[in-house]
């Protein structure tokens, strides 16, 4: 089957390889790949910023329907249409395992980076970690479930979003825009803040109902940001740059919230002592957790959460390295990849 691998470090080690189909254990089921997302991780990924187990099919966001199912498995059939969450080994057996926390098991291999992913025809996933997508959801909306588990985590598990609320996201992209709705859906009153790159991103924040927006390096909202420095509940930097974490903490009010959201790739500077002389609050949330995925869905499926505006492409597989570009050069939102599209 077609799959897109990574095989060691370097940007050159990535490419469209022909491997073999999976073969499924007893508790898994083998899924055929409707859809696959490009995840900031996956970049990462390319760029060598986030760790990986070479060789390794990259994607993690997708939806896809199942093709066969391990023997012990009772609640799923051929034909499903399923999603799941990623952390597909785990040891079982720890702290983390045993409170719910997948991610943080320390011998947790996900797909698409631990084991192989969604960038190929099909992949191999625990029955255990599957959840069927509800009826009114298409399969391209299904496959952006994993990043809105990641931000219903951020949002809901890890911080705390009171109606009434005014939250500043910065960072329109795909996981702001998905942030900003999560938040509204909580009773936030969403403000989203963006640069002059971001503008066409700003407007769609308004059209899925931020209250306003505020474009940092623009000459005309100068005045607007200075009058609401220091006003803010809760901030969630969702852009992973270091002068937004600087201007979240700036326009949260004393003792308000701040949530990282974004991933930097590298270490940068934060002035703590800002952060301690507000009493600042700080929590960050690293991807998703199995109570993580029930809310997403039926955010979904209540329609308080739309993805749709969010898919600006989807491209045949063989097209990856286009997919991509569109990604590091910020110039859509979610592009999907389809492993059984020629065209
Ligand atoms: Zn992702
Ligand atoms: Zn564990």
């Amino acid at each position: 089957m077609k799959a897109l691998i990574k095989k060691g470090l370097g940007a050159e080690n990535i490419g469209l390889d022909d491997i073999k189909s999976p073969i499924i254990k007893e508790n898994q089921l083998k899924v055929k790949v409707h859809a696959t997302g490009i995840c900031g991780t996956d970049v990462h990924i390319v760029e060598d910023e986030y760790p990986a187990d070479y060789p390794v099919v990259l994607g993690h966001e997708y939806s896809g329907y199942v093709e066969e199912v391990g023997d012990n498995v009772a609640n799923f059939k051929k034909g499903d249409r399923v999603v799941s969450h990623t952390a597909a080994v785990t040891c079982g057996g720890c702290y983390y395992c045993k409170h719910g926390l997948l991610m943080l098991c320390t011998d947790r291999k996900s797909i698409g980076s631990g084991v192989n992913g969604a960038f190929a025809e099909y992949v191999a996933i625990p029955a255990e970690l599957a959840y069927k997508v509800p009826e009114n959801i298409s399969m391209d909306e299904a496959a952006l479930s994993e990043p809105l588990a990641c931000i219903v985590r951020s949002v809901i598990e890890r911080a705390t979003v009171k109606a009434g609320d005014n939250v500043i996201v910065s960072g329109p992209g795909t996981i702001g825009l998905l942030t900003l709705q999560v938040a509204q859906a909580s009773g936030g009153n969403v403000v989203v803040v963006g640069t002059t790159q971001d503008k066409s991103r700003l407007k769609l924040a308004l059209e899925l109902g931020a209250k306003d927006t505020i474009v940092v390096d623009d000459e005309k909202d100068r005045e607007k940001l200075k009058s609401v420095m220091g006003t803010y509940d809760v901030a969630f930097e969702c852009s992973g740059a270091a002068p937004s974490a600087d201007n979240c903490l700036h326009l949260l009010k004393k003792t308000g919230l701040y949530v990282q959201v974004g991933l930097y790739g590298k270490k940068i500077e934060f002035d703590h002592d800002l952060a301690l002389m507000k009493e600042i609050n700080i929590t960050n949330s690293y991807a998703s957790e199995p109570t993580s995925w029930a809310r997403a869905l039926q955010l979904l499926e209540a329609g308080q959460v739309n993805v749709r505006p969010l898919i600006s492409n989807k491209l045949p597989l063989e097209e990856w390295k286009k997919g991509f570009e569109i990604v590091m050069n910020k110039e859509g939102y979610k592009v999907l990849l389809d492993p059984h599209s020629t065209k």
